[in-house]
């Protein structure tokens, strides 16, 4: 099966408007002309996706750029109204985002959302045609105790429920064990393999073969230059969501270059 892969810059609570701005044009200056067999993906703050948005309209006319997609890390599971401080997905609509992350773990372990709220998110991403990347992870404790594959399952599940099959097709997968992300610590290719080929057969089971060898599944976790050719080598990896190393375009271009062929 050839699945594109997909590298997501995860900028979290990092870059303004204006190193948004110095980000994509040192970025696009560096890719210019050069077309990769994968897709790229930038996720910054809220606050920076007008300005996103128009750069990458810009360059697109200007120097024929390379695609770069837009994601925003979060949505409310609400349409409108008395939310202070969310953001709907509609209004995310109108800056052109074609993701949104949703299950991050640091959404889960510091804002309480637990996968009944991960599920109703990823419903109005999909009412909107926005396409989730959709995050699942063990803790450590939960590695060590043997749960993985029921932590994996339950998250899976209960954050899929009700999604079609349809749904499926547009969304993205990302393993990130919750050890591995900002740690500098980074899944052995054998564990990370064993986790994608994991959630691809729970896939299988719930929405059968061919939904499961489609979808994209990435890896995410302390990724790096140095790291990502023998972890995107894995046969059920299908590119990387990148926090820390993606904050700097050379990075995040190298991982790309590293886990991906030129076209
Ligand atoms: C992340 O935040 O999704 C992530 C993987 O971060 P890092 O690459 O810094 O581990």
């Amino acid at each position: 099966m050839n699945r594109k892969p997909i590298f997501a810059a995860n900028w979290k609570m990092n870059k303004g408007p204006s190193e948004t701005e110095d980000f994509i044009k040192s970025f696009l200056s560096k890719v210019q002309g050069q077309t990769f067999n994968s897709e790229i993906v930038v996720a910054p703050p809220f606050v920076s996706l007008a300005k996103l948005a128009d750069l990458l309209h810009t360059a697109t006319a200007v120097q024929n750029a390379h695609a770069i997609q837009t994601a925003a890390q979060n949505c409310s599971q609400f349409d409108s109204g008395a939310y202070t401080g969310e953001i709907s997905v509609l209004m995310l609509r109108e800056f052109f985002v074609h993701y949104v992350i949703l299950g991050h773990s640091e959404r889960r372990s510091i804002y309480g959302e637990t996968d009944a709220i991960i599920n109703a998110k990823l419903k109005k991403a999909r009412e909107a045609n926005i396409r989730p990347i959709f995050c699942i992870g063990e803790t450590l404790a939960e590695r060590e105790a043997g749960k993985l594959e029921s932590v994996l399952r339950t998250q899976v599940t209960e954050g899929l429920r009700d999604l079609s099959e349809k749904d499926l097709s547009e969304t993205v997968l990302a393993y990130e064990p919750v050890w591995a992300i900002g740690t500098g610590v980074t899944a052995t290719s054998e564990q990370a393999q064993d986790a994608h080929q994991f959630v691809r057969s729970l896939i299988a089971e719930l929405y059968g073969q061919d939904t499961a060898a489609k979808i994209r599944i990435q890896y995410g976790g302390s990724v790096k230059p140095n790291n990502a050719a023998e972890l995107m080598a894995c046969p059920d990896i299908d590119g990387a969501l990148i926090g820390g190393a993606a904050l700097e375009p050379q990075s995040f271009l190298d991982i790309i270059r590293n886990g991906t062929q030129e076209a």
